[in-house]
C-alpha cells in the first residue's frame, strides 16, 4: 500500500469510527465555566457551544432545553405532578411549596450568535431563539451565551442536599441545545421523564470549594491538581480555596456532575481499558458498596460480551439523586438499599449505557427502547451475577399482564410525558419494553436476537436509532418480514391468546385444533409430550412473516404450513394415537405474552388463581 493511500485511509477510518452517514445527525461542541457559589447554591456560567447543521435544512430558530426552570411552583412539571391520577411520591406537591431561595433557576443573560446579540424568548423550560441569521446546511455556527442558575431542593433527579445528605446532584443543568433530527425540532418542555440530546465533545470546566469532592461525565483533566482519588499523589488543598475541576467528554450527548464533601472515591478495573469509579460516603454504606463493585465490574464484562463494547474508558457509579437516572458515563444512585437493590439498580443504570448513551433513541417518543431494552438486559445480567436457575423474564412479563388486566394499557407509541398514568408509562416502558425483545427472540430464534443485537449497536452506536431501525436489523438477520409485531405490539394493544381447543382421535391419527382468541397473529411452537418420554415440536410459522426461524430449541422440530392470520383457527396432525399423547402445550419457553396461559395445555391443567409477583419497576 503507499503511505499516502495509507495516510487518507488511516484518517477516513478515524472518522468512520463516528460516522453518520446511514442519516445525518446536528453535532454539537460545548464549551463552559461555571463557578458555583455553595454559600447560595447558584452559579454563573459561560457557554461556547459550535453547532454543526448536518441536515439538508435551512434552520431560523433554535431551542435550548431550561431543565431546572421545572422546578418553581406552577411549572408544567408542578402541575402535571399534582392533577395526574398516581403521583409520582417522589414529587406530588412537593415543587408547590418552593420557596425563591428552594426552586430551581436557569437566566439567561446574553446570547449570541457568530458574534452578534439575538433576542430571545423563555417559554417554561424551552429558551426560543429567532435568528437574525440563517443557519444554513452543511454550516458551522458559535452561540456564545452567559447564564446564572439556582440548583433547587432535591426533588427529582438533581438538586441539593438529597435524603442520603449528598450536597450536590447537578443534572439537567445548563442550557442545552434541543436536538434537531429528520423529524423536525423536539423541544420538549420538561414535565417528568426522558431525555434526547445532540451528539458531541463536551469541555467543562467547574469552579468551586475546594473542600467538595466532584463526580462527572468525562475524563478529568487536572487530577494532579485535584488529588480526592483521580490521582495516587496527596494533594493538599487549603480551607476556603476553590479549585477548578476540567473535565472532557467526547462524543456524549450530555453531561451531568455531582459534589459532596464526604464522598469517598473507589476505582476498580473490569479490564485494561475501563475504569469504574464508585462515589459515596464514607458512613455506613462503605462495606455493602465494596461488595457491589466487583459485581457491577461483572455486569460491565457480561453486557460486553452480549451486547457489544462499552466505548469509553471510565464510568462512574455515583450516590445522588433519588433513585436512579442514567447519564453518559455514569449514573446518580441513592445509596442507602441492602446489597441486592444496590446492584440492581447500580446494573439497571450501567445498562442505560448501551441503550441510550450509546445507542441514543429519541426517549421521549421511545421511551421503551431505552427502559424496555435496560430492563431485558438486566434481567439477564442480574440472573448470571447471582446465578439464578429461573426465567429471568417471567416477572416481568407478568407485569405486562397484569397491566394489560388493569384496562390502563396504552400503545408503545405514547409520548413518555403523555401516558395517562405513571403505571402505565412504567410498565408499558420497562416491562412490556423487555417482553417485546424476549418475544422478538421466541419469533425470529434466540440465536438471532442475540447476533441482531449486537449489529443493531454495532451499526446504530453514537446515532439516534428509532424502532424501524432496530426492525430493519432484526428483518436482515433472521431473514423474515416483521412489520407485523412492530405495528400490532409497539403500535397497539392488542394482546396475544391462543388456546388449545380440540384434541381428537383420527384413525391412528390425531388433530389438535388451534384457536387464535386474542387479536394479535403470532407464530407457534407447540410441543407434543408423549408417554414415551419422548417431545417434538409442531412449529407454525405466520405466513405474514414470510419465512421460519431456525432454532434449534427442541429435539425434534417438525415444520407445518403457514397459519394465515384471518383464520381463526388451525389444525394439524399428530402422526400418533391420541393414546401416545401425554401433554401437548403452546409455547412452553414462555416468551410469547400470550395473556391467558389457562387454554394453552392439553389436557388442561387443574385451575389455579394466577400467582404474579408484584410488579417491580423503576
Ligand atoms: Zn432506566
Amino acid at each position: 500500500m503507499n503511505k499516502l493511500l495509507f495516510v487518507i485511509l488511516a484518517a477516513l477510518s478515524c472518522t468512520a469510527a463516528y460516522s453518520q452517514s446511514d442519516r445525518w445527525q446536528q453535532r454539537a461542541k460545548y464549551q463552559m465555566n461555571v463557578d458555583f457559589d455553595v454559600a447560595t447554591h447558584q452559579y454563573k456560567g459561560i457557554q461556547k457551544l459550535v453547532y454543526t447543521n448536518n441536515s439538508p435544512d435551512t434552520l431560523t430558530k433554535v431551542f435550548y432545553h431550561l431543565y431546572l426552570n421545572a422546578f418553581q411552583p406552577g411549572s408544567q412539571m408542578d402541575v402535571r405532578s399534582r392533577t395526574i391520577s398516581d403521583p409520582d411520591p417522589r414529587v406530588k406537591d412537593r415543587i408547590s411549596k418552593l420557596s425563591p431561595s428552594e426552586i430551581g433557576y436557569e437566566k439567561i443573560l446574553s446570547l449570541k450568535h457568530n458574534g452578534k446579540p439575538l433576542k430571545y424568548e423563555v417559554v417554561g423550560t424551552i429558551l426560543e431563539v429567532t435568528l437574525n441569521e440563517k443557519i444554513l446546511p452543511k454550516t458551522q455556527h458559535t452561540f456564545d451565551l452567559e447564564f446564572e442558575a439556582q440548583i433547587p431542593v432535591q426533588i427529582r433527579r438533581n438538586g441539593r442536599n438529597n435524603s442520603e445528605g449528598i450536597d450536590y446532584s447537578v443534572a439537567q443543568w445548563y442550557p442545552k441545545m434541543c436536538e434537531y433530527d429528520y423529524e423536525g425540532w423536539h423541544a420538549n418542555p420538561y414535565i417528568g421523564r426522558e431525555f434526547y440530546g445532540i451528539w458531541g465533545d463536551f469541555d467543562v470546566k467547574i469552579t468551586l470549594d475546594a473542600s467538595y469532592v466532584v463526580a462527572a461525565t468525562g475524563y478529568l483533566q487536572n487530577a494532579d491538581k485535584i488529588g480526592y482519588g483521580y490521582t495516587n499523589k496527596d494533594v493538599k488543598h487549603k480551607a476556603g480555596e476553590k479549585l477548578t475541576w476540567h473535565f472532557i467528554a467526547p462524543e456524549v450527548h450530555d453531561f451531568m456532575w455531582a459534589a459532596d464533601r464526604d464522598y469517598k472515591h473507589d476505582v476498580v478495573k473490569v479490564d485494561e481499558n475501563l475504569d469504574l469509579h464508585f462515589f459515596y460516603q464514607t458512613d455506613t454504606l462503605a462495606n455493602v458498596w465494596k461488595e457491589m463493585e466487583p459485581l457491577a465490574a461483572q455486569a460491565f464484562k457480561i453486557m460486553n460480551q452480549k451486547f457489544g463494547r462499552y466505548p469509553y474508558k471510565q464510568y462512574s457509579i455515583i450516590q445522588g439523586g433519588d433513585g436512579g437516572m442514567e447519564y453518559p458515563m455514569a449514573t446518580l444512585i441513592t445509596g442507602h438499599q441492602n446489597l441486592g437493590g444496590l446492584v440492581s439498580v447500580a446494573v439497571h443504570e450501567s445498562i442505560h449505557s448501551w441503550f441510550q448513551m450509546i445507542l441514543g433513541t429519541n426517549e421521549s417518543k421511545y421511551s421503551w427502547m431505552d427502559e424496555g431494552f435496560t430492563t431485558y438486559a438486566q434481567n439477564i445480567v442480574l440472573s448470571e451475577l447471582f446465578q439464578s436457575k429461573s426465567d429471568p423474564q417471567r416477572a416481568t412479563t407478568n407485569s405486562y399482564r397484569n397491566l394489560v388486566k388493569s384496562g390502563l394499557e396504552e400503545p408503545l407509541t405514547t409520548h413518555a410525558d403523555h401516558y395517562n398514568t405513571n403505571r402505565a408509562y412504567s410498565i408499558a416502558s420497562y416491562s412490556k419494553g423487555a417482553v417485546f425483545l424476549n418475544q422478538l427472540g421466541y419469533i425470529i430464534g434466540k440465536d438471532k436476537l442475540e447476533s441482531g443485537m449486537k449489529r443493531y449497536f454495532n451499526e446504530w452506536k453514537y446515532k439516534h436509532p428509532n424502532p424501524t431501525d432496530l426492525k430493519r436489523i432484526m428483518e436482515k438477520e433472521s431473514g423474515l418480514e416483521l412489520d407485523w409485531y412492530w405495528e400490532d405490539f409497539v403500535g397497539t394493544t392488542k394482546t396475544i391468546d391462543y388456546g388449545i381447543k380440540e384434541v381428537v382421535q383420527n384413525g391412528g391419527k390425531t388433530d389438535v385444533v388451534i384457536e387464535r382468541i386474542g387479536q394479535m397473529p403470532m407464530p407457534l411452537d407447540i410441543v407434543v409430550s408423549y408417554k414415551d418420554g419422548t417431545q417434538e415440536n409442531f412449529y407454525v410459522p405466520l405466513e405474514m412473516m414470510r419465512g421460519e426461524k431456525t432454532e434449534k430449541l427442541y429435539s425434534k422440530t417438525t415444520l407445518l404450513s403457514d397459519w394465515g392470520w384471518t383464520y381463526p383457527e388451525y389444525t394439524f396432525t399428530i402422526d400418533r394415537p391420541s393414546t401416545d399423547v401425554d401433554r401437548i402445550v403452546i409455547d412452553p419457553s414462555q416468551r410469547m405474552a400470550d395473556i391467558n396461559l389457562e387454554n394453552n395445555t392439553y389436557p388442561s391443567l387443574p385451575k389455579v388463581a394466577p400467582r404474579f409477583k408484584g410488579e417491580k419497576v423503576r
